[in-house]
């Protein structure tokens, strides 16, 4: 048209703003590249950051790896191997399924992805700056995948600034592999930052030892099971009793089909649950929900990070009911958990 003012955004800007949803700080980074390994099958992670996620970050899984087709793919936008239709999305079996990260990811950054299949004689490389590659090449990486990711946000200045302290984010960083090794207590995970061991936790591990590893022995010990199913939610997992540890704030981890998640309701719920006993320390729980595919959206948000219950009261309820009847329910080191 003659006059028209509106025209498709170039697909450099389109990407960018794409990114910009999906890669907040490096602790998103992070996030979507170990989900990436889990979802490729691994049973051991590395992950090393330098500066806190700014200067560099480093993933290293075992999984199937890609071959130098699909590792030419990746980084496209909405390239994915696990999600062909539609339909799909409502049977989510993985973590990823928007494809969208690996894309953002590059956009950002100065990438070089290794990555090498079981049956492959070598490992594939490709160096990719702001999305666009620079260099591929062979080298004699073992069977996995690794994401080095150099300067996040070097070519977005702006967004570069809104990062907080290299401490603030390495913190994060913690808090994201904590809360996913919690939910896959049988993959070895190694966290290093800046060359100093952060976070170890060896595989074939029981959910109640790698809480013990991810949270403190003290915690774990004093945590007590949750076993709970209403209205179609199960919920499991463990708590620590009211009392127990003189914590001041709060230590949530939810899950929902076994995704870490934020979510408000649970939050309500689990402190609803603590409210009759005083409030002499806050809530310590580790919480997992499952439900049926369709009582939950998990696709309303890019980080994936949010869900949508189709029934918020339901979950309320479900929750609020699991960590209340735990409480009640003495276990042997919790003869009796009374009301002050
Ligand atoms: P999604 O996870 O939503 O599919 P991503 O952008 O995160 O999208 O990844 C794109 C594709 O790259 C994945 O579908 C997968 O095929 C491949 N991929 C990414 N990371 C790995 C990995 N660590 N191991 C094997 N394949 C991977
Ligand atoms: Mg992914």
């Amino acid at each position: 048209m003659e006059n028209s003012r509106i025209h498709a955004l170039p697909e450099d800007v389109v990407n960018q703003i794409a990114a910009g949803e999906v890669v907040e700080r490096p602790a998103s980074v992070v996030k979507e590249l170990m989900e990436n390994a889990l979802d490729a099958g691994a049973s051991r992670i590395e992950i090393q950051i330098l500066e806190g996620g700014k200067k560099s970050i480093l993933i290293r899984d075992n999984g199937c790896g890609m071959s130098e087709a699909d590792l030419n793919l990746c980084y496209l936008p909405h390239t994915t191997s696990k999600l062909t239709s539609a339909e799909d999305l409502f049977h989510l079996a993985t973590n990823g399924f928007r494809g969208e990260a690996v894309a953002s990811i590059a956009a950002v950054s100065k990438l070089t992805i290794t990555s090498r299949t079981e049956d492959a004689s070598e490992a594939n490389a490709i160096r990719l700056s702001g999305g666009t590659v620079e260099k591929k090449f062979q080298d004699a990486s073992p069977r996995g995948t690794t994401f080095l990711i150099e300067d996040l946000f070097f070519n977005a200045p702006v967004r570069k600034t809104f990062l907080g302290s290299e401490t603030l984010e390495a913190s994060r960083i913690l808090d994201t592999v904590t809360r996913l090794a919690i939910a896959n207590p049988n993959v070895r995970i190694d966290y290093k930052s800046n060359g100093r061991d952060t976070f170890t936790a060896v595989d074939g591990n029981d959910l109640r030892s790698r809480i013990a590893e991810a949270l403190g022995a003290g915690i774990a010990r004093s945590m007590i099971p949750v076993d709970y199913e209403e209205a179609g939610i199960r919920v499991s997992g463990f708590v620590v009793p009211p009392g127990e540890q003189k914590n001041k704030r709060s230590k949530l981890y939810f899950y929902v089909q076994k995704r870490p998640i934020w979510n408000p309701v649970m939050t309500k719920a689990v402190n609803r649950a603590y409210e009759p006993y005083g409030n002499s320390s806050a809530p310590i729980a580790v919480l997992f929900l499952e439900m049926s595919d369709v009582a939950v959206d998990v696709n309303v948000h890019p980080t994936k990070r949010e869900v949508r219950f189709a029934n918020e009261n339901d979950v309320f309820l479900a929750v609020h009911h699991a960590v209340r009847d735990a409480f009640q329910k003495p276990d042997e080191n919790h003869p009796t958990i009374r009301l002050e």
